[in-house]
């Protein structure tokens, strides 16, 4: 059985303001009081792992033995069979620093040029890390197929080029209300909550 997360302080292993107004909403129900890694001036460890698990540990281990207090991290990205997977956890970096996502799914195109497999999914791991070391992970996934050119603009990152099987949008042009209840990261939240976030039952 999971550790239960018994309230109080809880961090945000993210820098990104929309991840952790995210994680916020959805945790708020659970007496969790969120501190964003950011405010804290945490450092953001180099995500060396190889796989979104290892890298969400990396960040949540990280977060939580630094601020003493329990940590999330979240790690994800966009896992494409024909190129053996890539960009996967590179992901943010197929980027660049400028954090050019048109420049990333034309990577993508490019690359898949030529080739008819154009399945896709989304992969979401969280982590959450207590300060003696131990850590839970969830992961959840969306499975799809690419589109070019890039469609819609109300998503983020490769949200364009991406549309869930039995869908015939992409996720950047379907409301963010239907997103956010079949995404990966949405699946690997309601994992989290099933296993860490249980409400006492009523006396
Ligand atoms: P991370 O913040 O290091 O986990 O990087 C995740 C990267 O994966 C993001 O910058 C996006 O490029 C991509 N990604 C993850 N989830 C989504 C999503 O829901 N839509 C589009 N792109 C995503």
């Amino acid at each position: 059985m999971a550790r239960l997360f018994s309230g109080g302080p809880l961090v945000i292993a993210s820098h990104n303001p929309g991840k952790i107004r995210e994680i916020r909403d959805l945790l708020l129900p659970f007496g969790a009081e969120i501190l964003a890694a950011a405010e804290l001036d945490l450092p953001e460890p180099a995500e060396t792992g190889r796989s979104f698990v290892a890298n969400a540990e990396i960040k949540a281990l990280a977060a939580a033995t630094v601020s003493g207090h329990p940590a999330l991290a979240d790690d994800s990205g966009l896992v494409v069979a024909a190129l053996r997977n890539q960009p996967g956890i590179y992901s943010a970096r197929w980027a660049g620093p400028e954090k050019d996502f048109a420049k990333a799914m034309a990577e993508v195109e490019t690359r898949l040029s030529g080739i008819i497999d154009r399945r896709g999914h989304f992969a979401c791991a969280l982590a959450l890390a207590w300060p003696d070391g131990h850590v839970e992970t969830f992961e959840g996934t969306v499975y799809g197929h690419l589109v070019w050119p890039p469609r819609g603009d109300r998503g983020f990152g490769y949200d364009p080029m991406f549309v869930p099987n039995g869908y015939d949008v992409t996720f950047g042009e379907m409301a963010p209300e239907l997103k956010h209840r079949i995404s990966h990261r949405a699946e690997a939240f309601r994992k989290l909550v099933d296993g860490c976030f249980r409400q006492p039952a009523p006396a």
